[in-house]
């Protein structure tokens, strides 16, 4: 990966979003030199149907997780904004807390979710904050992250405009880009082993996953990544 390519921020919706959707692409990325950051919008305290469970602790153990599989990955840190799963709106709140990272960290790459994709690829209905998280994203990029006159209160916070060079929307159907990740899919099952909330069957998982991402079209094992990737 080029010099300039090697800060990259995630934003995504939810604990485990960024290991299901591009996992095996930032492991491959981490291990080229890149600086991984995650932003997380929501805790994932939905995520249970256990009775006895609380949203309050399960967002702690989803975050604990969640540092572990990106640990894994081999990401830099984990920033949380604990909206709440399934209530998340792309509010100018929202946007000026993604504007404020992309200008902390001052990514040359943002990785997001598409927020075109009502349906996913998988034919499953795509949750609404995923798209949601995309469209905040996107609007947060352009044009406010680089645009001084937006959100003025955080150049009082010393943060100037950043703008971002690239865009890699992940759960997409228009997929422009793939990355061939053959020496990162181990990885990226062992960091989803590591969502233990979430995965009740990890062989199970396992499979689906490598059926998902292998592809047909070519000659032995091949699997891959898809990204619609945006340069503005
Ligand atoms: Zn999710």
């Amino acid at each position: 990966m080029e010099q300039e390519a090697q800060r990259v921020l995630v934003v995504l919706a939810h604990p485990d979003d960024p290991e299901f959707f591009c996992g095996a692409t930032l492991a491959k990325w981490a291990r080229a030199g890149a600086m991984i950051h995650y932003l997380l919008l929501t805790c994932g305290d939905k995520g249970s149907d256990d009775p006895a469970m609380t949203p309050e602790d399960l967002c702690a153990d989803r975050q604990t997780e969640q540092r572990a599989a990106a640990q894994v990955i081999g990401a830099r840190d984990v920033i949380f904004l604990t909206y709440k799963d399934g209530e998340l709106f792309n509010t100018l709140d929202v946007r000026r807390a993604i504007v404020r990272e992309i200008r902390r960290l001052k990514p040359h790459r943002v990785v997001t979710s598409d927020p075109l994709t009502y349906i996913r690829p998988n034919a499953n209905i795509n949750h609404t904050d995923h798209r949601t998280a995309g469209a905040a994203t996107l609007d947060a990029i352009f044009p406010a992250a680089g645009n001084r006159m937006y959100f003025p209160e955080l150049l009082r916070e010393g943060l100037a405009p950043h703008t971002v060079k690239e865009i890699w929307l992940s759960l997409t159907s228009e997929p422009n880009t793939w990355v061939m990740v053959n020496d990162t899919l181990e990885i990226k099952l062992a960091a989803l082993h590591e969502h233990r909330s979430q995965i009740k069957k990890p062989d199970e998982l396992d499979r689906r996953i490598r059926e998902r991402l292998r592809r047909a079209d070519f000659d032995g094992e091949v699997y891959t990544e898809g990204f619609r990737v945006i340069r503005p």
